[in-house]
């Protein structure tokens, strides 16, 4: 065995490079020999009962002899059959198709496998990442000669470094002496939860998130953000965080910024607090920015009336993202891009430096005469350079093609939620004041409805039975999802019930659209499928519409 044979070649010969491309090119053949349009599968399905798990770990092992590249491409091949494929039946939830510029900005930086922890090891990944922090601050309208950020582990990791940003602004001794216990952080109910793993993580206490209500249209109620930062002053409470949520996962609720920046800074002022983190949590929707200048009046990419009318509604909220002092590009969201190519930006780039490691403290890299980008603030030491898979998406896309994409996730959403409406009068949208590449949609067959829900006129056992029935229907949906693979939640966000007073989370089924390739053609069978699954689900519960 000549292990250098599984090594690209040192001196750049043809016979190395031919036996390399071609399994990637054997790769390729067998995925797309397993490819099928009207499913959203490869291949053949095969279900993973617990069983299956406890036979590989039962069976796996490091065997004496290495396989030949041959076979163990062959296993490779194994693992795609039965995996799920982006196809346009594929709106279950916000995991995308990785795109072609997103790939081969992947595999060139896995070709030179630089280190995006400093310049002298890592220098296309360094120079891609200012390039795409430039970029991106340009188009959401941070001073791009003032912000910074760096790629990070998922719209999750953005989140959390946004909070270290905001605890050190407040208390640069913290990193030291540990956090005061005395800080709160503030977000939506409706918000993802990174800020609560972060708040755990950070050790301020999960006790110490606020969950504020949220209105109708599933966006932050600024009204009660007040109330309960106020609530928490009195106590004796320090505010030092607010995430504010630019599209919520699951109903595409807008937070308005610049309405919680309004209240942050009167409470600043009337109790002369510190200045408080505001980080807009755009991991999804942050790219809806695409059409901040989009000029609406000649409507270059012809968009028709009702496409036009949403965008124009969504960019009336996404356009005042800049005033947070963080944000989030999720590019292996609606960027279209592989795992895991997050970005986060900081309006202020300086305040990095509150996290940065002394020279001391990072003995074998940095502070050298040579090299002149290293990223001792971020929480992981080396790095990958996903920003070259996000440069590369972002130079092949073009402002055109996002928007043209985006628009037509929102032009589907549109007429999906008009044919459901004529169609299946037993299932109501619970977000049909937000539009954008997600709907929520609920079944009531003739019991209760979403007005009387939202309005808090159901009782909890309403609700309840609302809820179970639901959770009956995600699973025959779950059962046909090599045709059409819808998602679901159990609370995209919460109701008062009536008698109890209390809130209770409601279930909902999803149609995310997130394929390329879906259409408004498909709908039809879209709603073919809900038709057939809630004739099952009726005659399984006897209750006839
Ligand atoms: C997806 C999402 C996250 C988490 O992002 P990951 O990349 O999965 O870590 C956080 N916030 C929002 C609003 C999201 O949509």
């Amino acid at each position: 065995m000549n292990y250098k044979e599984l090594f690209q070649s040192e001196d750049g010969n043809v016979e190395q490079r031919q036996k390399f491309s071609a399994q990637i090119q054997k790769i390729l053949q067998a995925m797309d020999d397993l490819k099928n349009p009207n499913q959203t599968i490869l291949g053949e399905s095969a279900e993973k009962s617990p069983a299956f798990y406890q036979h590989l770990m039962e069976t796996a092992q490091v065997e004496e002899k290495g396989q030949a590249l041959d076979n163990v491409v062959d296993e490779l091949i194994q693992l795609l059959d039965g995996h799920p494929y982006h196809t346009h039946n594929y709106v279950t939830n916000v995991l995308p198709m990785a795109s072609i510029p997103g790939l081969l900005g992947m595999l060139t930086n896995m070709l030179i496998n630089g280190n995006n922890l400093w310049d002298v090891y890592g220098p296309a990944a360094a120079e891609s990442e200012v390039k795409v922090i430039s970029m991106m601050s340009k188009l959401v309208g941070y001073d791009e000669t003032k912000s910074f950020g760096y790629t990070t582990w998922g719209g999750q990791g953005a989140v959390f470094s946004g909070l270290r940003l905001a605890i050190a602004k407040q208390f640069p001794n913290a990193k030291e002496e540990g956090v005061p216990n005395n800080l709160y952080c503030f977000a939506s109910e409706n918000a993802h939860y990174s800020l609560l793993k972060s708040i755990e993580a950070v050790g301020i206490g999960s006790n110490h998130l606020v969950r504020v209500k949220a209105c109708a249209d599933h966006s932050m109620d600024l009204e009660d953000l007040n109330m309960q930062m106020r609530a928490v002053i009195r106590q004796g409470g320090i505010p030092v965080y607010v995430v504010a949520t630019t599209g919520t996962t699951d109903s595409f609720g807008i937070d308005d910024v610049a309405g919680v920046k309004a209240i942050t800074t009167a409470l600043e002022k009337e109790f002369t607090l510190k200045p408080i983190h505001i980080h807009a949590d755009s991991a999804l929707g942050g790219f809806y920015s695409f059409f901040n200048d989009y000029d609406f009046d000649t409507n270059p990419l012809d968009f028709e009336a009702p496409v036009t009318a949403a965008l124009l509604q969504i960019r009336e909220r996404m356009q005042h993202i800049h005033l947070a002092d963080s944000l989030c590009f999720d590019f292996q969201k609606l960027g279209q891009t592989p795992y895991l190519t997050s970005l986060f930006l900081v309006k202020d780039g300086s305040s990095l430096g509150l996290l940065d490691l002394e020279d001391f403290d990072t003995p074998y890299v940095g502070n050298r005469g040579y090299g002149s980008y290293h990223t001792g603030y971020t929480l992981e030491c080396s790095r990958m350079g996903s920003s070259i898979a996000i440069y590369a998406a972002l130079r092949a896309f073009g402002k055109e093609n996002y928007q043209a994409l985006l628009a037509n996730y929102v032009r589907v959403n549109l007429q999906f939620r008009e044919q459901l409406a004529a169609q299946v009068p037993a299932v109501e949208v619970v977000n049909p004041l937000n539009i954008g590449p997600v709907t929520a949609i609920r079944y009531y067959g003739n019991n209760t409805t979403w007005a009387q829900e939202v309005a808090g006129q159901a009782t909890a056992a309403q609700i309840e039975a609302v809820n179970a029935t639901n959770s009956a229907w995600f699973e025959l949906l779950g059962a046909q999802r090599e045709d059409v693979f819808f998602g679901d939640t159990t609370r995209v966000c919460t109701v008062l019930a009536q008698d109890t007073k209390q809130f209770i989370p409601v279930a909902a089924a999803k149609l995310f659209t997130i394929s390329p390739y879906t259409e408004v053609t498909h709908i039809p069978h879209f709603i073919e499928v809900l038709q057939q699954t809630i004739a099952q689900l009726e005659v399984q519960h006897e209750v006839h519409a």
